[in-house]
């Protein structure tokens, strides 16, 4: 038991179990050869726009696809700056370079590694300045307008929408949210008195349906979710060709479809979100616990009263990171890190113009973050043999006893 291999992440067993199901949604698709937009899109798209909260869900290709034509169709315009955290996957940044904007930082909070409202204030009064006769706020080392910011609910955690959104409000910028990895989390909004579920809070959401995210296609896809209908109009001409109606484009668009066979898919496995994000957060209370009572209080991630997080990842922090890592890998521990080079020192943005010191809290949560195995089928056994052997690794690390768990030798 204690040698068996603990995966980061189980994408077999639940397709596995809901195999006939997937199948039939395969055989449906060759009967009609309906492969692209059809009854299936449909129903994926109702389904998944009620599950969030929204009047309108638009399937598209790609979570990437999601998030630049939530941007485009919200009125983000080339040239225009757009804001986000260095802390995110890229698919962010480049949605935002391939919708014509340019992206830009702000650091993010130390506790809940998501954008920081008060580096937010800071960067608009600081770096920017509102001209005088249009009201727009402008970048001033760039020279060009701020007009979106992106909060990323990173690792299935909620950003604190509700100041996000006072001071979108207060200085005129559109709230896109990258919900790429928080199907189903929730955020108590204290100024509504309600509960929201992430992606129907900005003007406008993206998601991802990549295989590894808690709602993951069998291959690519992804969702615009909004109340807005004008926005979801455009969003369905920009994933088709920027087509009206057939061979009608008032616009140029792209190929950025959803299609039949993922949306069914989909379809099918939204049945078991709830249940699955509700086991994330079994496995994430139990991971608490185990760490909560051994001598490491510092470990696990800080949950504000605020939100419900679905655990997409399950980060915890440590200094030694580096070099638990490479014994948990040896121990045969699969563990992540998200992520090891913060956006602005990525060789990708090399001209721009960072450098290291700029964005010092996401810079050394980097260095010191760690991706835990976190999965529904996760079990209590395996997840003591993880904390064990974590807390095992790092007292050795610091020179301290030994806990009594399981034994190794590196
Ligand atoms: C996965 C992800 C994306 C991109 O989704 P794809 O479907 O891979 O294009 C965007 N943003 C974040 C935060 C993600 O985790």
């Amino acid at each position: 038991m204690n040698s068996a291999s603990i995966p980061f992440l189980d994408l077999v067993t639940p397709h596995q179990q809901l195999k006939d199901e997937l199948v039939k949604v395969f055989e449906q698709a060759l009967e009609t050869a309906g492969f692209i937009g059809g009854p299936m899109l449909a129903s994926f798209e109702q389904e998944f726009g009620r599950f969030c909260g929204t009047r309108n869900c638009v399937g598209v290709g790609s979570g990437t696809d999601a998030v630049r034509f939530a941007l485009i169709a919200a009125g983000v315009n080339p040239g225009d700056v757009v804001v986000t955290v260095p802390n995110t996957f890229i698919a962010t940044t480049e949605a935002i370079s391939q919708a014509g904007a340019i992206p830009d930082f702000v650091d993010v909070d130390e506790r809940t590694y998501n954008l920081d409202p008060e580096q937010l204030q800071k960067y608009l009064q600081v770096q920017c300045s509102v001209d005088g006769t249009t009201g727009r706020v402008y970048q001033r080392r760039l020279g060009k307008p701020v007009t979106a910011v992106v909060p990323v609910h990173l690792y299935g955690q909620p950003v604190d929408m509700d100041r996000i959104k006072d001071i979108a409000d207060r200085f005129g910028l559109l709230v896109v949210e990258d919900a790429c990895q928080a199907h189903g989390a929730e955020y108590y909004s204290r100024k509504e008195k309600a509960w929201k579920r992430a992606g129907s809070m900005g003007k406008v959401a993206a998601f991802s349906f990549y295989p590894g995210k808690n709602l993951g296609a069998c291959g690519e896809g992804g969702a615009v979710t909004t109340d807005d209908d004008e926005i979801a109009r455009k969003v369905r001409m920009l994933r088709d060709h920027g087509q009206s109606r057939k061979y009608y484009h008032d616009i140029e668009g792209y190929n950025g479809r959803l299609d039949a066979i993922q949306a069914g898919i989909l379809r099918a496995k939204l049945q078991h979100l709830a249940e699955w994000n509700e086991r994330r957060r079994q496995a994430a209370d139990r991971y608490w616990q185990l760490f909560g009572s051994a001598d490491g209080a510092e470990f696990p991630p800080y949950e504000p009263e605020w939100c419900k997080p679905v655990y997409h990842l399950y980060v915890i922090r440590v200094p030694e990171r580096d070099r638990l890592l490479k014994s948990l890998a040896e121990l045969k521990i699969g563990t992540g890190i998200h992520y090891p080079i913060p956006l602005h020192l990525q060789k990708a943005y090399g001209g721009v113009g960072y450098k290291p010191g700029d964005f010092p809290t996401t810079e050394k949560a980097a260095s010191e973050i760690l991706s835990l195995p976190m999965f529904p089928e996760l079990t209590a056994e395996q997840q003591a043999r993880v904390v064990g052997t974590v807390l095992e690794l790092v007292a050795k690390c610091r020179g301290q006893k030994t806990p009594a768990v399981a034994s190794h030798s590196e």
